[in-house]
């Protein structure tokens, strides 16, 4: 059996009565870290012995804890904080658990991108979890691009220290929307900002400590009368590749995306 074992995101009172029974009764903990686990297992006077499981060892350690699954043995999964294999190690091992007939258990517990959603006060009936941006400019740019028309709520991770260019990024995608900052999530300096990306941006500071970005999605706005070029050519002046544009105008002015192709080409815009 491979366990998927959640650990706190600050408070250890979230420790779960199940996640350390588990921990105690597995025959390894497969850590990301193992000297921060260890902090956590002494403290619940956990004495299973550990291995380190993180991004830059996984392909071999992975192989080796199969082969230990195989055999008839339990492995527990945890990482630094949170869910293991939610922007975190893990979903490697599981699919190739999962392809090797192996049982998976998942071991619930705290989750930062979770825990800010439900506390945003934006639509959590439809959400999309997007994780960490990518580091280079022009991916990142690319990857804001994609999600500009999702309609479900957005939920971001972002480093402190990249906060601030990752929001003006976000206000200039997006454009202006609600968004809330869950900052420092079940610690003791925990705190929401609320407002518009622009707005946050001005309200943030220096940002300090551990941040999930959630976005209010792409307004569900009903199909426009009128001519859809004017809207098309301010969709591509946002940076929007014409693919996306052509979808996005079909979409507002309720025509088809074969009509707007046919005239662009027609009329060489
Ligand atoms: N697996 C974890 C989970 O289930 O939430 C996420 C791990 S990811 C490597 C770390 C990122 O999660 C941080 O950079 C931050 O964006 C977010 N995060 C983790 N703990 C947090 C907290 N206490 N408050 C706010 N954000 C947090």
């Amino acid at each position: 059996m491979l366990y998927l074992c959640a650990t706190p995101i600050g408070n250890l009172e979230d420790m779960t009565f199940r996640a350390i029974r588990i921990l105690r009764e597995v025959d390894l903990i497969a850590a990301e870290d193992t000297r921060r686990t260890r902090k956590l297992l002494t403290h619940f006077d956990i004495h299973t012995p550990m291995i380190r499981f993180d991004e830059n060892c996984s392909a071999t350690v992975a192989a080796k804890l199969l082969e230990r699954l195989r055999a008839g043995e339990s492995i527990a999964v945890v990482s630094d904080a949170g869910l293991p294999a939610i922007s975190d190690p893990g979903a490697d091992l599981v699919r190739l658990a999962v392809d090797a007939g192996i049982t998976v258990c998942p071991i619930p517990g705290a989750n930062a991108a979770l825990s800010a959603l439900i506390c945003s006060g934006l639509d959590t009936s439809k959400f999309l979890f997007a994780g960490f941006p990518p580091k280079s400019t022009k991916n990142r740019r690319e990857f804001l691009q994609g999600l500009a028309t999702v309609e479900a709520t957005l939920i971001f991770y972002e480093a402190p220290h990249r906060l601030k260019d990752f929001l003006t990024e976000l206000a200039e995608v997006f454009g202006e929307r609600r968004a809330v900052l869950a900052r420092e999530l079940t610690k003791v300096h925990e705190e929401f900002l609320r407002g518009t990306l622009s707005g946050l941006l001005e309200l943030i500071g220096e940002p300090r400590g551990e941040f999930v970005i959630v976005v209010e999605g792409k307004e569900d706005v009903e199909p426009q009368e009128g001519d859809w070029r004017e809207f098309y050519q301010e969709l591509l002046a946002t940076g929007l590749d014409k693919k996306s544009a052509m979808r996005e105008a079909a979409k507002r002015f309720n025509v088809s995306r074969r009509e707007i192709y046919n005239t662009l080409l027609r009329e060489e815009i």
